[in-house]
């Protein structure tokens, strides 16, 4: 059964890298990144992943899209294709090739965190090994067990069917050593960023608190949210957050903003690699 995650990954010593991957793109309005944006003007997304690298093995933080309902006409016609949105993924399989030019093998894959459960992060969930841990927040994990579907972006069998491998935590929490979750509820009831120590940077992957670095710069929240109001307030708290963070000289890497340099040069087939 589900359980807390009550120590962190078994992982040793300090995280040595962080990989960038982009595994897709998305139509995306500004008015949808950015409260108050542009609602004709769309933005064609990267839809982004990373990976943690230690010593002994390796954390994958989300997980693009679920490639057999991409690419399955009918499964993307009922999943996936919204009015103004529907998903281009590249050929090929982007995060086992972004994986696997990354140097990184499967087999040490010690844990998978979800920063929230929208269908363009939740994918490598349908192909995980059975014994490997997913985490996610406590409030995500009961909005989806509680419903949530096509109407909020989620597809749920995704996160449900792993159930056995989910790994719940609540709010700021401690991942592995130097990797820790950031509540940063909002864009979804349990929305969470990384921070990330790495040997010379401090890195917080804002995840979809921050799609844009307008988000940041401007302290400006997402432009569409669940929950209402109390939502709305939950993600102005979480961009202030970030921005806080970001002007005390951490990194804040914006989660889909097609002009931040790593997902530029990711997209173009690089292995980014920052420590
Ligand atoms: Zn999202």
């Amino acid at each position: 059964m589900r359980r807390s995650l009550e120590v962190p990954l078994p992982l040793t010593g300090r995280p040595l890298a962080l990989h960038a991957f982009v595994v897709g793109f998305e139509p995306i309005t500004e008015s949808v990144s950015l409260l108050g944006g542009d609602p004709g003007r769309f933005l064609l997304e990267p839809v982004t992943a990373s990976a943690v690298e230690y010593e002994d093995g390796w954390v994958l933080l989300d997980g693009g899209f679920n490639l057999a309902v991409v690419r399955s006409q009918p499964a993307r016609a009922e999943h996936l294709n919204y009015e103004s949105y529907a998903p281009l993924v590249p050929p090929g399989d982007p995060l086992a090739e972004g994986v696997a030019r990354a140097g990184l093998d499967w087999s040490r894959l010690a844990g998978v965190a979800i920063s929230h459960t929208h269908l363009d992060h939740t994918g490598v969930l349908a192909t995980l090994a059975p014994e490997v841990p997913v985490i996610v927040q406590r409030r995500e994990w009961e909005w989806v067990a509680s419903g949530a579907g096509r109407p909020d972006v989620v597809l749920a069998t995704d996160l449900l069917n792993v159930e056995t491998q989910v790994r719940l935590v609540d709010g700021d929490a401690t991942i592995a050593p130097g990797l820790e979750s950031v509540a940063t509820f909002g864009h979804t009831p349990g929305h969470q960023s990384f921070r990330v120590s790495l040997p010379s940077r401090e890195i917080v992957l804002a995840c979809d608190a921050a799609d844009l670095r307008a988000n940041i710069e401007t302290r400006t929240p997402c432009g569409w949210t669940p929950g209402g109001d109390a939502g709305a307030a939950e993600a102005r708290v979480s961009i202030e957050r970030l921005a806080d963070l970001d002007d005390a000289g951490v990194e804040v890497w914006p989660g889909h903003d097609p002009l931040w340099e790593p997902w530029m040069r990711a997209a173009k087939g690089e292995a980014v690699r920052v420590s």
